[in-house]
């Protein structure tokens, strides 16, 4: 048998307390039902239902204390065989096949078909015909006979065997379509779950597997980018060295050459600083690193830091703060490498006597939420979602500004995911743009 026909093993003992439970409410009814009946109808004597009713509720009690002990698949056939035996005492206490609970045998099969394979729910469906033809057949023979049972005062079935070997008939071939239906029904569920949770755990495993190769791809970055600064820093300083010229005469054509390789280096350098930043920026930082920062005292800094550069562009600024008291617990690098990008990419792609506007509001949920907006070039709207994608630069510019590495973005959402937070972009082509990061942090005000 293919184990997806089965229903989950995990899910059985949930199936079970289910069961019983729902055991509860009928065996309930059956021994209210006992008791009421002989009040709202005078004369019929329904005790037979209490007491069936009685019993159903102490095997079910039985069942519920057994549960830890007894095996979930052996319980469930227990309580089915043992319901079939009341459901046919109840139906032979209470008319025989005119007895109207006869028609929860049908229901019965149906939930049955939720909890067990579907060869065990046709062999359960079997052994219900068995004990209703068996019954028939005895109450018939006059060998169980039928108790005097005034709600149905005549029995006219039983004088008529070519009726009841309809009924039977009919009453065997529904068992056994209606099982037919419900355990297909139930299959097909079943097997859907099934390819459901393979596909949960195939996605799960590629989940980890792309985690630790990123992890690997992040501890490749910073071992290369470490190894290659060390020397090129060291390169760079002699050139310095022989620009100033401390080694001798240099002459002016090749203090030009040594220049423009002198600023390939620093470019050289920024870059690999910046994969260093994207492997930091993936980085956990331990509880122990963590310090308070007052975050509006790192915005100014940097914003004191990058204002020569926005004087030389002509650049207005405006700040807006609302909340100075507001603390963010992580690193501090981390926090000013957010702003520095932010504020230099709006510094860099807007145009000379451009503005840029510096937001930062508390939000209910103590989240700080910073807007750096800026009037500048903009980002063609199809460009726009991948914007935060590691050296992607968009058309507009690229064609505008030729260096640039397209890693600054990408660091910034790192940085920020890291924290919990999030990082968004609105921008019109040609307009500006407004970057909006969202970063979970404590109100003074709040603190204990
Ligand atoms: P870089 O600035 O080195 O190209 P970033 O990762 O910082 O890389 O930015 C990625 C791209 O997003 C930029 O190339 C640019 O196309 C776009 N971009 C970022 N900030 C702005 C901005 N303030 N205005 C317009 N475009 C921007």
């Amino acid at each position: 048998m293919d184990i997806k026909d089965l229903p989950l093993k995990s899910e059985l003992p949930e199936r079970i307390r289910w069961f019983v439970r729902l055991r509860w409410f009928a065996a309930t009814g059956t021994v209210l039902l006992g008791l009421a009946g002989r009040w709202l109808i005078p004369g019929l004597n329904t005790m037979p239902l209490f007491y069936i009713g009685l019993a159903i509720l102490l095997y079910n009690l039985i069942f519920r204390q057994l549960r830890r002990w007894l095996d979930a698949r052996l319980s469930i056939h227990l309580q089915i065989i043992l319901d079939w035996l009341a459901l046919t005492a109840l139906c032979h206490l209470t008319g025989g096949v005119d007895s109207p609970f006869i028609l929860f045998f049908l229901l019965h099969v149906v939930l049955s078909s939720i909890l067990v394979s579907r060869r065990e729910c046709f062999l359960q469906g079997l052994l219900a015909i068995v004990m209703v033809n068996g019954m028939t057949l005895l109450e018939m023979l006059g060998i169980w006979p039928l108790p005097d049972f005034p709600a149905i005062p005549v029995l006219p079935h039983y004088e008529n065997p070519s009726y009841l070997l309809v009924f039977l008939f009919s009453f065997n071939a529904i068992i056994l379509f209606i099982i037919y239906l419900s355990t297909f029904l139930v299959q097909q569920l079943r097997r859907r779950e099934a390819n459901l949770l393979e596909l949960q755990d195939t996605l799960q495993r590629a989940y980890t597997d792309v985690v630790k190769m990123d992890e690997a791809k992040t501890r490749f970055l910073r071992i290369v980018s470490h190894e290659i600064r060390a020397p090129l820093a060291a390169s760079q300083s002699l050139l310095q060295v022989v620009l100033e010229g401390y080694a001798g005469d240099v002459s002016a054509k090749a203090r030009e050459m040594i220049g423009r390789a002198d600023h390939r280096m620093t470019q050289l350098l920024e870059f690999i600083n910046e994969l260093l930043d994207l492997a930091r920026g993936s980085q956990r930082l331990p509880e122990e690193d963590k310090n308070d920062i007052l975050v509006y005292e790192s915005i100014s800094r940097i914003v004191k830091e990058m204002e020569a550069k926005m004087a030389e562009k002509g650049l207005r600024l405006s700040i807006q703060i609302e909340h100075p008291n507001v603390i963010f617990r992580g690193d501090l690098q981390d926090l000013e490498r957010i702003f520095h990008n932010l504020l230099g990419n709006a510094i860099k792609y807007t145009p000379e006597g451009g503005e840029i506007a510096v937001i930062g509001t508390l939000l209910p949920d103590n989240f700080f939420l910073f807007k750096i907006c800026d009037t500048g070039i903009g980002i063609p709207p199809a460009e726009l979602p991948r914007v935060f994608d590691e050296f992607f630069r968009a058309t507009n510019a690229k064609k505008e500004l030729k260096t640039g590495t397209g890693l600054g973005l990408s660091i910034v959402k790192k940085t920020v995911e890291k924290y919990g937070g999030r990082v968004e972009v609105t921008s019109d082509l040609g307009t500006g743009s407004c970057f909006s990061v969202y970063l979970p942090v404590i109100a003074l005000n709040r603190l204990t």
